[in-house]
């Protein structure tokens, strides 16, 4: 805390300082009398000469100076004087001594992981802090994970937050009981020490930080007395203030032009401002400043509020300053001891005159008027203080809720967010129950907050209802900030009280009036009117009165189960205050008109005069809906019939109550039937949240309850006509021919539907008993229930089912305590997610008229539910689930069933359908009729099966169906109606359900008969009557035709939008045959020409080799579907490709990108950067490839003049899709046919002669080259058959010749970086080195998976690198032949000196697989002058592969043991260890620095290390010769030895080195003689004189180890952790807010984000793609960690989201971290995105996606 005197900075500047001490001053303090005046006069010396000196670019020198002199000067006496004694050792003593309470109370930075125990938690907010939460038991219940918004406090400790287990291990009370007063624990001195310094300083604090600033220019300079500065300069500081009205954008553009500084500076004033709130921007004398503020004003008061800037005097400035640090160290100091933080307690609430006179009601109260940095400081004191202290803790809350009302009001005019706000404390303080209680009864919290609430919401209509349409966006900004208020009161009422105490009731009871005043403003606002005519003009506004209907859902949910805690008083009280409110606001009911009077069967009933389609609705009536959940609770707690006394049951009205439910019902109902489309969208989307899960439990739900409680206490046939007259069908049944319907009806098809829906609702309204106090049932069931339907829709994951189901107050849905009964889990695959399905012994449950059903919902389950009852061969009748009983409240409900009215009903639909076809009636009328018949009979059957008594069955519907009919056209009863409908051939799809419900008939007329004879005998229910399945067979093929038509009219409509997806649809299989690698078509290639050969003669190199010229390739364009043979004089035939830039193959992420100049003809072997060419296989014409792309520019220009930029490829880089497959391509790899077999020459030259003739070549070369043009002669002999000024004969046509060059191009451009020449020497260069690094890509993938090295390859990779290597050894035709030449003269001096080339670079800086494919590939030029027709390009070939191989095992032998330990082991001495020795003896001899190592280990070591070297270069022969590799290397992993044969070498390599060493030797001599080599060895830095490729210059070994992307850890909150100490680390210490993983190299970056963008080429560019650039070439993958999302990029423009391998216990993946499951490592999942990125393919994924979805295209990539 303190620093020692001695520690004093010399460079101070000041002498004065140096001789300071703080103990001196401290001393001076405690004899001073005023010890007020003594601190401030310090103050003011001190303060305005260590702070805030100047402005700007200060460095952090200057900074340190400040912070030194602020501790030395300011703080250190101030920790002289409360301690008495060196401040060091002091808080050490403090500390002892204290006995700390068991609160843990860490405050949570923005991003860190909390977690909340879904067991234990008393509410969510309850949170651990991570430590606390591994020390606990809570990690093994479950739990949810989030990461903190920053404030807030770990609740480890606090005995209210958790049901169980408070503690974690650390936080454990170790039974020592914590002291009553901790201050009693000091000693005197230090506690009157403490009063008087806390209060001196706090008061310091706030009155600099409350003192009102703006107002007054004057007033802002005047300090509190005593604190004047000694003299006063002209000195300010030009203040910016932020707000959350101005861009980032506006904010640095302005400042440019105000301040005139840098972008930079710009963006790091903008930076501080939106972090600290304020920043000074310009310093100097007055008038410079003010100049700054109106300039900043000017330019932002345009549109808006200007920014606020003031002019401030420097020191008031430096002692705002100090005030923070002061605060600041307050919070420290009372960390050390709870005593201390007592007194500061007790200082911060000392009241003084007046109401509001504390020190922290002074600073609540002008919290809106702080800048954001200010309040940060002291929100974290006050958390440090009042909150950890229960004592005051509480007090603290008083005060807040006193003053509740004025906070709220100052933070609506406030325009900062709420987490800075003093406001969002109230989480801190209203979720403790205790408190929330105390508040209540003593400071009226619930009403306090509902009125404030209410308030805010003025603008109302001529009812007093709120009117949210035509919201302003000042209004709507304001409604967005008062939501905030809904969410305390959530905290207050989240636990209903345990027990209730007389003043609680009253004030709850208070609380509730002012609610109900609340659901009085929305009872009936947003009516709508139906439109007839014209649609309407404007959509109204519907979002903003949902959004408050789905705010308060919560709230009213929680009023409901506190009414319920107290059935007897507060449930009671409630329902009478619900209902008296209700019938005042009913007040809207007409009532003066005449009543309607309604007859039907018999029955008569008045109603109003009222049509849903002509007059104003309402869909919100919440008052309704609380009325009708306290009547649930009434029946539910039993209250109804224990106390019907207290119930005002016999004043309610039931057709009134239920009046306002039902037109809503009816509307939703008339709306689906089409009548109101004329109203536009926001009637669809506001009948669509009605239904939806979020709002439907205090919505829809609701209306079906107060129905059912209408019903239950009226007449049944008069609760029908009601409904009927409402639905506006009465006439349709009442008419005195109901049974017949007219059919020139021209809204027919309308009223069928209302008829449906009507019929539905009935449905619903008997049926629906899943709510606890409706029928008799557990809570749990009602969720298993949700889930049963949701289940039979299909099998669903999770997260889908837990959005399908409501949340109550503590965010639970029960989801988890009743899923594993009814649903078996299955788990997902790599990609996908988890499943659960239902158990089939729940099919039974199934009610195809659930109430939560839509009808696309209902359809579903409809067809899945029949499809697995066709497949277990049981009927498909859909019979309802058999019932729960009802409540006895509301047990008249069942009489609907029976009821004449519906009687009626039934029988006129049954009536209609009798008919076939004609359009007055439809099959879900029938099937809806056909279910409450079902449900009537089931309720009959239950009857008689539960009875004790005779006088028990009251229902006696089977009785009734035998009557006929009544009206008077009657034919039939019921009964014979179904009877005569069940063979109708019409009703085929409905027979099954039919013919149940007559059987069900006679089951009850047998129980019925029994009982009469009080027979015993027991019916056997299990034999269905006899069918003739050949009928129902036939119905149901008609049937499945009929769907299938109109399935395929679907289809039809939707073709054009399906052509469009069709690649996105399948790009999965696309993507599947990279992943599986499986062997196809290219295994069957050259199955043919090998099969007459043996096993023995497949060789691929060397004139011995079997070429494949005679195979024809006939290929197809895919563009004009013309057949065509590859020939060199054909038509140019190419392939779509795609060329990047790869770093995949090198371990080494730093690499800087190297300069465009850079040689090419070395490549490293650590693989630092290469040429990657993939292609998706198909294969075009090049003159349609050429004209394709041309129309896709043009496509391109015009689509950019009319919107910029946005596809998901970028024309102007040569970029296009495939044709056929949208893979994205960059170019085009011609296809060249095969090489020619060759002509088997008796006697081929030795490697010496060869040697010789090609260094005679060379040399020959060289000097004629020096001449001038014309002749060709050379000071060197040329050896014998060689013609210098040969041309040779161009094999291709000229087409073919572009498209080579069209292929150089392309990858000299992409693999450089620099703009295509033709001219460059370069390019053939490039062109090769993709072949090698392509290979050199799948031999190490092909090895990683264990996959054969041939025949494992796809088609389309497998034609790549074919067409690759061909291109490649055609290469030099189409370049000046000197260019070849050189390059490989350069090539071969590696291996055989030559005088005449510099520079060659140290054998263990090459990657030899590289060199070995640009030597072969250029020898072709060099040998095309050879005449004499004596040797073949073969025998150079294979004189190649030996050196390169020797050179290799060389490379091998020098670097195998560097660093290594030598673990000798005894082997037999086999001919290849010995060998190996004697070359490495050979080796040691001239590098005295290599290590001694064992045979066995040399030769092991070797054999490992050439491996990957060999299998490359067999693949490449392969490609270029068109070899047919040998069986065991398509098959299996590949022998060594047939490795060896293969490529024509010794299975014993050193038999290479062994035959020629003579040769040999002095070869070697030179490799290893090369200065390069032994600080390479050494691990030093390299030979001055050789450039380095890499910088550090590490030596690389064999085999390389395969880059792997980073681990990961298993538990993702690790990361959370780790990412939430991140800082950025651009802008000082600040936490960044999109922490970003590397997971190439485990870098962490600031993504997305001002302060960390840096310019590439000319352009800003966010963290992530700067990045890549140094660590991927420009493709990188990333893990955006605080969203748990993955990121790929390539390039500047593209990048997609990618799901990441993190899952829940669930099999889903959280992107956003929405849910907080626990989330674990999918190593399976991580593999495969490892793979890849190997496979480079990241660019078409992200091609893929952007295709998909066109939004992607949209984003800025290059900002993240
Ligand atoms: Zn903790
Ligand atoms: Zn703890
Ligand atoms: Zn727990
Ligand atoms: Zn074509
Ligand atoms: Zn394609
Ligand atoms: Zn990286
Ligand atoms: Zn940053």
């Amino acid at each position: 805390m303190a620093a020692a005197e001695s520690e004093q900075d010399p460079s101070s500047p000041s002498g004065e300082f140096l001789s300071f001490s703080a103990r001196d001053t401290a001393q001076r303090w405690l004899a001073a009398s005023d010890l007020k005046q003594e601190v401030y006069r310090h103050l003011a010396l001190y303060v305005p000469r260590i702070l805030c000196q100047g402005t700007g670019g200060r460095d952090s020198r200057e900074e340190q100076r400040e912070e030194l002199g602020c501790q030395l000067l300011l703080l250190a006496p101030l920790e002289w004087f409360l301690l008495g004694a060196e401040p060091g050792a002091g808080l050490a003593h403090l500390q002892q001594n204290n006995r700390p309470s068991a609160l843990c109370g860490h405050v949570f930075k923005v991003g860190e992981p909390t977690y909340s125990c879904r067991e234990c938690a008393a509410d969510p907010t309850c949170v651990l802090c991570m430590t606390c939460f591994l020390g606990s038991v809570h990690k093994e219940h479950r739990y949810r994970m989030t990461t903190s918004g920053g404030g807030g406090f770990c609740d480890c400790g606090d005995t209210e937050a958790w049901k169980s287990s408070p503690f974690c291990q650390t936080h454990l009370p170790d039974g020592g009981e914590a002291p009553e007063d901790p201050v009693s624990q000091l000693s005197p001195d230090l506690v009157a020490r403490g009063y008087s310094l806390f209060s001196i300083l706090l008061k310091y604090a706030v009155d600099l930080l409350t003192g009102d600033q703006q107002d007054q220019q004057d007033r802002q300079d005047r300090l509190p007395e005593g604190l004047e500065p000694p003299e006063r300069a002209d000195t300010y500081f030009c203040m910016l203030f932020n707000d959350e009205v101005h861009t980032y954008e506006q904010v640095i553009y302005t400042l440019q032009k105000a301040v005139s500084c840098s972008q930079r500076e710009a963006v790091s004033f903008a930076t501080t401002v939106d972090r600290d709130g304020r920043k000074s921007v310009r310093y100097g004398d007055f008038q410079f400043c003010d100049q700054a503020k109106s300039v900043i004003v000017r330019n932002t008061g345009r549109q808006s509020k200007p920014l606020r800037v003031q002019v401030m005097h420097s020191s008031v400035v430096a002692h705002q300053s100090f005030a923070l640090k002061a605060l600041s160290w307050l919070g420290g100091i009372i960390q050390y001891s709870d005593g201390l933080r007592r007194i500061l307690c007790q200082v911060g609430l000392q009241k003084g005159e007046g109401e509001n006179s504390t020190l922290v009601d002074h600073l609540m109260l002008n919290d809106s008027k702080m800048w954001k940095g200010a309040r940060n400081v002291y929100h974290q004191l006050l958390m440090n203080s009042l909150l950890m202290d229960l004592k005051f803790k509480k007090i603290f809350a008083i005060q807040f809720a006193k003053n509740y009302r004025r906070l709220q009001t100052d933070f609506m005019e406030d325009d900062h967010e709420r987490l800075v706000s003093v406001t969002s404390l109230s989480v801190q303080l209203f979720t403790v129950p205790t408190m929330a209680r105390m508040l209540m009864v003593d400071q009226d919290l619930m009403g306090t907050i509902i009125r404030t609430f209410v308030d805010q919401l003025r603008h109302r209509d001529l009812q007093g209802r709120f009117q949210f349409d035509r919201y302003t966006a000042q209004q709507a900004f304001r409604f967005q900030r008062v939501q905030n208020l809904i969410g305390d009161l959530k905290y207050v009422l989240m636990s209903p009280p345990d027990q209730w105490t007389d003043p609680l009731r009253i004030k709850f009871l208070e609380g509730l009036d002012a609610f109900l005043d609340l659901l009085r403003c929305m009872q009936g606002m947003d009516p709508v009117v139906r439109q007839v005519g014209q649609h309407i003009e404007m959509e109204p506004e519907w979002e903003a009165a949902f959004t408050l209907q789905m705010k308060l859902s919560p709230v009213i949910s929680m009023i409901q189960d506190w009414c319920r805690s107290d059935p007897e008083v507060v449930l009671v009280q409630a329902y009478r205050k619900v209902l008296s409110m209700l019938s005042q606001s009913s007040g809207g009911l007409p009532d003066g008109e005449q009543p309607l009077s309604l007859v039907l069967a018999g029955h008569q009933v008045e109603t109003f005069r009222y049509q849903v389609s002509q007059e104003r609705v309402s869909i919100h009536l919440p008052l309704c809906r609380l009325l009708a959940g306290l009547h649930v609770l009434l029946s539910r707690t039993e209250v109804a019939t224990r106390f019907p006394e207290q119930l005002p049951l016999g004043e309610l009205a039931p057709p009134l109550l239920m009046e306002l439910p039902l037109r809503c019902l009816v509307l939703c109902a008339q709306v689906h039937a089409g009548m109101w489309r004329r109203n536009g969208f926001s009637l669809i989307n506001q009948i669509y949240y009605y239904h939806n899960v979020k709002c439907r439990v205090e919505m829809f739900d609701k209306d079906i309850v107060m129905l059912q409680a209408g019903a239950s206490m009226m007449d049944p046939n008069h609760f029908l006509m009601i409904v009927l007259s409402r639905f506006e069908l009465f006439h349709v049944f009442s008419s005195a021919d109901a049974r017949k319907r007219y059919r020139d009806n021209k809204d027919l098809v309308q009223q069928n539907t209302l008829i449906e829906e009507m019929l539905h609702l009935i449905i619903m309204v008997i049926g629906e008993r899943y709510v606890a106090g409706i029928g008799q049932v557990q809570p749990l069931d009602e969720v298993r229930r949700e889930i049963i339907h949701q289940l039979s829709i299909r099998p669903m994951a999770h997260s889908e089912l837990l959005k399908a189901l409501p949340e109550n107050g503590n965010k639970e849905t029960g989801l988890e305590r009743v899923i594993d009964s009814v649903a078996s889990f299955k788990k997902p695959g790599v990609t996908g997610r988890g499943l659960y399905e239902l158990r089939p012994e729940w099919n039974k449950h199934f009610n195809l008229y659930f109430h939560h059903y839509s009808r696309a919902d209902q359809s579903k389950a409809e067809e899945a539910q029949r499809k697995s009852r066709r497949q277990n061969g049981e009927d498909t009748a859909l019979p309802p689930p058999p019932p729960p009983p009802l409540c006895h409240l509301l047990g008249s409900l069942v009489n609907l069933l029976q009821c004449d009215v519906l009687l009626a009903l039934e029988g006129a639909v049954l009536q209609w359908s009798v008919e076939p076809g004609g359009g007055s009636w439809t099959e879900s009328m029938l099937q809806r009729v056909l279910h409450l018949v079902a449900m009537a009979l089931l309720e009959e059957q239950q009857q008689l099966e539960n009875r004790c008594g005779e006088e028990d069955v009251t229902f006696s519907y089977t009785c009734k169906i035998t009557r006929p009919g009544e009206a008077p056209s009657s034919s039939g009863s019921i009964l014979a109606l179904l009877e005569s409908l069940q063979n109708a051939p019409h009703l085929e799809v409905h027979k099954d359900m039919i013919t149940w419900i007559l059987k069900t008939v006679g089951t009850i007329k047998t129980i019925r008969e029994r009982t009469s004879t009080s027979s015993t005998f027991t019916v056997s229910q299990g034999a269905g009557p006899e069918e003739t399945g050949r009928d129902r067979d036939k119905a149901e093929r008609k049937r499945k035709a009929e769907m299938a038509r109109l399935r395929r009219e679907k289809i039809m409509a939707q073709m054009s939008e399906m052509q469009k997806h069709f690649i996105n649809e399948n790009k999965d299989l696309f993507q599947q045959s990279l992943e599986e690698m499986e062997a196809s078509t290219s295994a069957a290639e050259y199955s043919s020409p090998s099969s007459a050969l043996t096993c023995a003669s497949k060789v691929c190199v060397g004139p011995r080799r079997v070429g494949g010229a005679d195979l024809r390739q006939l290929v197809t364009c895919i563009l004009c579907q013309e057949e065509q043979e590859v020939r060199g004089a054909g038509k140019a035939m190419v392939l779509a490709a795609f060329v990047q830039r790869s770093t995949v193959l090198s371990r080494n992420h730093t690499c800087t990108p190297e300069p465009a100049g850079r040689d090419p003809v070395f490549m490293h072997p650590d693989l630092p950067v290469g040429v990657h060419t993939a292609s998706c296989g198909h294969i075009m014409h090049a003159t349609c490839w050429q004209r394709y792309f041309e129309a896709v520019q043009v496509k391109e220009q015009r689509r950019q003049q009319r919107l910029r930029g946005n596809t998901s490829y970028d024309v102007e880089n040569g970029e296009f899709l495939c044709p056929l497959c949208e893979c994205l391509s960059n170019t085009v790899i011609p296809l060249l046919p095969h090489l020619a077999t060759p002509g088997h020459s008796p006697d081929p030259p030795s490697l010496e002669a060869w040697l010789q003739t090609t260094s005679q070549l060379i040399a020959a070369l060289h000097t004629c080259r020096k001449t001038p043009e014309g002749e060709l002669e050379g000071a060197e002999p040329v050896p014998e058959g060689f013609r210098l000024d040969f041309s040779p004969h161009r094999p291709f046509s000229s087409s073919i010749s572009e498209m080579i060059t069209t292929f150089s191009l392309a990858v000299f451009k992409v693999g450089l970086k620099v703009e295509p020449d033709e001219q460059d020497g370069r390019v053939p260069v490039v062109g090769w080195s993709t072949c090698a690094f392509s290979i050199q890509s799948i031999e190490r993938l092909l090895l990683d998976e264990d996959k054969p090295l041939f025949g494992s390859l796809p088609c389309r990779q497998d034609d790549c690198l074919s067409s690759l290597v061909r291109f490649g050894s055609a290469c030099w035709t189409s370049v000046p032949q000197n260019t070849v030449y050189t390059h490989f003269s350069r090539l071969l001096a590696v291996l055989v000196p030559d005088r005449r080339v510099e520079n060659s670079p140290c054998i263990l800086n090459l990657d030899m697989f590289h060199l070995l494919v640009y030597s072969v590939l250029s020898y072709s030029s060099l040998h095309s002058l050879d005449q004499s027709g004596r040797s073949s390009v073969d025998v150079g070939h294979l004189h190649l592969l030996h050196l390169v191989t020797v050179a290799h095992l060389v490379q091998v032998l020098l670097t195998c043991s560097t660093g290594e330990v030598c673990m000798d082991q005894d082997g037999g001495g086999s001919e290849e260890e010995q060998l190996t020795l004697q070359l490495y003896c050979f080796l040691r001899k001239h590098l005295s620095s290599l290590p001694d190592v064992s045979p066995w280990q040399l030769w092991s070591r070797v054999k490992a290390g050439i491996l990957p070297f060999l299998r490359a270069a067999a693949l490449f022969f392969h490609y270029l010769n068109s070899a047919a590799p040998p069986a065991d290397l398509v098959a299996g992993p590949g022998q060594w030895e047939s490795l060896c044969s293969f490529l024509s070498l010794p299975p014993n390599l050193l038999l290479l080195y062994q035959t020629h060493q003579d040769l040999l030797d002095p070869l070697v001599l030179s490799w290893i003689q090369h200065p390069g080599v032994p600080p390479l060895l050494r691990g030093g830095i390299q030979h001055p004189g050789v450039a380095p490729l890499l910088p550090g210059g590490r030596v690389t070994r064999f085999p390389r180890e395969s880059n792997r992307l980073i681990e990961l850890p298993e538990d993702y909150s690790v990361l959370i952790n780790q990412a939430s100490s991140f800082t950025c680390p651009r802008s000082g210490g600040d936490k960044s807010r999109a922490p970003t993983l590397c997971l190439v190299c485990g870098a962490m970056l600031c993504s997305q984000s001002y302060c960390c963008q840096t310019e590439v080429d000319g352009e800003d560019v966010g963290a992530c793609t700067a990045h890549t650039f140094t660590c991927g070439a420009g493709v990188g993958l990333f893990l955006r960690v605080r969203e748990s999302q993955v990121l790929f990029v390539a390039g500047k423009t593209k990048g997609c989201f990618y799901p990441p391998p993190y899952l829940d216990d669930y099999g889903e993946t959280d992107q956003g971290l929405k849910r907080g499951n626990p989330l674990h490592l999918c190593p399976d999942r991580y593999r495969k995105m490892e793979r890849l990125w190997r496979q480079h393919g990241i660019p078409e994924v992200i091609g893929h996606a952007q295709e998909a979805n066109q939004t992607l295209v949209a984003i800025d990539w290059q900002h993240l």
